[in-house]
C-alpha cells in the first residue's frame, strides 16, 4: 500500500506530538519544551524532551528521536501503516490509498521488483547448490568430517558449488543475464581490447546461504574444501546484501535467541552451524567484517543480552575492540554486553568438542562484562604508576565513555575511571564535559550521538522504501556548521523566523549558493503554499528531495534543545550582507576605469558596509 507523501506531511502538520506522546508518557512543561522520563530506556531523571514547535521528540539519554508517527512505531509497536492510520483516525482523515504520484509509485515498484528478482536468482542458485551437495560425496564427507549432521545442514540450507567455471550456465537460461553479475554469482572481467570473460564466483566450495531476517536469500558464503585460498569467500555488496548490516544465522536463530535469553556473536559461519549442532542454536556471525553499530542495533531488537566471542589471538583482540566501539552506544542499563575470549588454540567449535557443552556454557557465563573490558581497553599501554600514564588513560577512556548512553552504568564507569586516574569523579566529569569535541559547551560530551548511536534503522526516517538520509561519518559530524548551515538549521527548525524577515533579507538568503539557497527556495515555496510548518512536517515534505540528506545531517547535528535566538539569525544576515557588499565593491573597483558611476556606487556601498560592521544590526 502506497500512501502519498503529501498526505503524511499533512498528517504531521495536523497532529500534535505532545498530545500523542502524552498518551503514554507523563510530560511536564519546561521552557519551550516538555520533559518526561524516557519510555525507551530506564531512567530516574527526565532526559526525554518533546518540542511542540518542531513536532519532534528527542531523548538526550538514549538518542531516540522522531516525529509523532515514529513515536507510535517505536513505542506502541505499530507498523508505519498502522501508525498513519491511527493518527488519521484521530484527526478524522481518510487515508488515501494507492494514488501516490505515479512516477514515485513506479519507481518504488521497480525497486521492489528488482530486489525480488535478485532474491529469486539467489534462491535458484541456492537450490542448485543443494542438489549438487547430494551428488558430491567428497563435499558430504567434508561436512561429516566437521561433525555436521544432515539435519543441521538442511536447516541451514547448506550446498555445494562444484568445480568448473560455468556451472551456473546450466541453471540459468541466459548466462549473459546482467542479474547474474548484479547478484554477485557471476564475475565479469573485461580488459581493454579483450573479449569479456564471465565465470562463476563460487567454485568447489561448501555454500552457506545468507538469509535476511525475512528468510530471503541475499547472498552466500563459500568455504573451500581443502587448503585453497581464500578460505572463506562471500558474496560482494549488492542491492540486497550489505556485510556491514547483515548477520549470518540470525534468521535461523531468532527463536533460539528468545529461549536462550542471549545471542552469541561468533566470527564465522562454520562456528554458527557447528554450535547449532552442538546445542547452541543462538549463535550468529558477522560476515568477514568487524561488528558495526548497525549489527549491534539489529541484535538488540531480538534480545537484551549479547555475548561476543573471539579467538584468543591478537586478531581476536582487535576484533573485540571494534565490537566494543559498536556496542558502547547501546550499552544502556537494561542491556547486557559481554566479551568471551577463547583459549588461543580454539574456535568455538573445537572448544566445545574438546571440553564439552557445559564447559562452553561456563565460558559464556564467565565472559568479561563490558564495564571491565572498557577499562582494560582504556588502560592499554598506560603506565599507571606515572602521572603521564594516568593522563593517557583518561584520554583513552574519554571517547569510550562519551559514546555511552546516560544511565547508572555510565555513572559507575565514571567513578571507576576517576579512581584509576586518581582524581575525583566530579573533577574528571568537569574535564570531560568542559572541552567538547565540537559544538556547544557541555553538550556534546554528554550526547550519545556517536555516528551509530542514532537508531537510524528503526527511526521513521529509515522506513522501508526510503534511503537512509545519512551517510554520517565522523568527519561530517565533527565539522563545525558554517554560517550558511546555521541559517538553514535555524530557519528549518523555526520557520516562523522566515516569515518575519524582510524581502531584502529573504533575497540575501535565497542568493546563497547551492545547495543552501536551493533549500531555502524550497522552504519559501512551502511557506507560500502552506504557511509556517513544524520541522517534522518540513522533513516529511523533503523526502526524495535531492538535498534531503544535507538537511537531515544538519538537523541531526544541531543541538536539539538549543533554540536559536533571533539575534543569531540577524548576525548571520549581517555577515552575509557584508560578504555580498565586499564582493560588489571588488567588482566595481575592477570596473572603475570604464564605468563613470562606479566610484559613487562604491562610496555608497562602503558607507553601508561601515554601518554594518560597526553598529548593532538593523
Ligand atoms: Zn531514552
Amino acid at each position: 500500500m502506497a500512501i502519498p507523501q503529501s498526505f503524511i506531511q499533512e498528517l504531521i502538520n495536523r497532529s500534535d506530538v505532545v498530545e500523542i506522546v502524552g498518551r503514554y508518557v507523563q510530560l511536564k512543561k519546561g521552557g519551550a519544551n516538555y520533559m518526561g522520563l524516557c519510555p525507551f530506556h530506564g531512567e530516574k531523571s527526565p532526559s526525554f524532551s518533546v518540542s511542540p514547535a518542531k513536532q519532534f521528540f528527542h531523548c538526550f539519554g538514549c538518542g531516540k528521536n522522531g516525529n509523532a508517527i515514529g513515536f507510535l512505531m517505536e513505542h506502541a509497536g505499530m507498523s508505519f501503516i498502522e501508525a498513519v492510520k491511527d493518527l488519521a483516525q484521530s484527526y478524522g482523515l481518510q487515508v488515501p490509498e494507492d494514488d501516490a504520484d505515479p512516477a514515485e509509485r513506479q519507481r518504488a515498484q521497480q525497486q521492489r521488483q528488482r530486489q525480488a528478482t535478485l532474491n529469486e536468482v539467489l534462491d535458484k542458485a541456492g537450490e542448485s547448490y543443494r542438489k549438487h551437495l547430494k551428488t558430491s560425496p567428497h563435499a558430504v564427507a567434508y561436512l561429516k568430517g566437521r561433525g555436521l549432521s544432515g539435519e543441521v545442514a538442511k536447516q541451514f540450507g547448506l550446498g555445494y558449488a562444484p568445480d568448473g567455471w560455468r556451472n551456473l550456465a546450466s541453471v540459468f537460461a541466459d548466462y549473459q543475464d546482467a542479474l547474474l553479475v548484479e547478484s554477485g554469482l557471476v564475475i565479469t572481467n573485461a580488459e581493454d581490447g579483450e573479449e569479456e570473460k564471465r565465470y562463476d564466483r563460487f567454485r568447489d566450495r561448501i555454500m552457506f546461504p545468507i538469509r535476511n531476517v525475512k528468510g530471503e536469500c541475499i547472498g552466500f558464503g563459500g568455504r573451500v574444501l581443502g587448503d585453497g585460498t581464500p578460505k572463506y569467500l562471500n558474496s560482494p555488496e549488492t542491492p540486497v546484501f550489505s556485510k556491514g548490516r547483515e548477520l549470518y544465522g540470525l534468521f535461523e536463530a531468532r527463536q533460539a535467541l528468545r529461549e536462550a535469553g542471549y545471542v552469541l556473536v561468533t566470527e564465522g559461519y562454520m562456528d554458527v552451524v557447528a554450535l547449532a549442532q552442538l546445542g547452541f542454536p543462538n549463535a550468529v556471525a558477522t560476515l568477514g567484517t568487524a561488528c558495526t553499530t548497525d549489527h549491534v542495533q539489529k541484535l538488540f531488537r531480538f534480545t537484551d543480552s549479547v555475548v561476543f566471542s573471539f579467538d584468543g589471538d591478537a586478531a581476536g583482540r582487535r576484533a573485540a575492540r571494534k565490537a566494543l566501539d559498536g556496542a558502547l552506544p547501546f550499552a544502556s542499563d537494561t542491556r547486557n554486553v559481554k566479551f568471551l575470549f577463547l583459549p588461543a588454540e580454539h574456535d568455538p567449535d573445537s572448544f566445545v568438542r574438546a571440553h564439552g557443552t557445559d564447559a562452553f556454557a561456563r565460558l559464556v557465563s564467565d565472559a568479561t562484562p563490558l564495564s571491565r573490558f572498557v577499562m582494560e581497553v582504556a588502560r592499554d599501554g598506560c603506565d599507571i604508576d606515572t602521572a603521564e600514564g594516568r593522563a593517557l588513560l583518561a584520554a583513552q577512556a574519554k571517547p569510550l565513555w562519551s559514546s555511552m548512553p546516560e544511565g547508572v552504568l555510565k555513572t559507575q564507569l565514571l567513578n571507576e575511571f576517576a579512581d584509576a586516574v586518581g582524581i575525583g569523579q566530579h573533577e574528571l566529569q568537569r574535564l570531560w564535559m568542559a572541552v567538547p569535541a565540537s559544538g556547544k559547551t557541555g553538550f556534546s560530551a554528554s550526547k550519545p550521538q556517536t555516528p551509530g548511536a542514532k537508531p537510524a534503522a528503526s527511526s521513521p526516517w529509515a522506513r522501508s522504501g526510503h534511503k537512509r538520509p545519512l551517510p554520517i561519518g565522523i568527519n561530517l559530524r565533527s565539522k563545525a556548521p558554517t554560517r550558511r548551515d546555521r541559517a538553514l538549521q535555524i530557519l528549518f527548525a523555526d520557520m516562523l523566523q522566515w516569515e518575519t524577515l524582510s524581502s531584502h533579507q529573504h533575497s540575501l538568503l535565497l542568493e546563497m549558493p547551492a545547495p543552501h539557497g536551493q533549500l531555502l527556495a524550497w522552504l519559501n515555496q512551502e511557506w507560500l503554499e502552506k504557511g509556517v510548518q513544524s520541522l517534522a512536517a518540513l522533513r516529511e515534505g523533503l523526502r526524495e528531495h535531492e538535498h534531503e540528506a544535507l538537511v537531515s545531517r544538519l538537523i541531526d547535528d544541531a543541538p536539539p534543545d538549543i533554540d536559536s535566538d533571533a539575534g543569531e539569525l540577524q548576525s548571520i544576515l549581517a555577515a552575509l550582507e557584508i560578504e555580498q557588499l565586499s564582493q560588489s565593491i571588488d567588482d566595481l573597483t575592477r570596473r572603475m576605469a570604464s564605468d563613470p558611476d562606479a566610484y559613487a556606487r562604491i562610496k555608497q556601498l562602503n558607507a553601508r558596509l561601515a554601518s554594518l560592521k560597526n553598529g548593532p544590526q538593523v
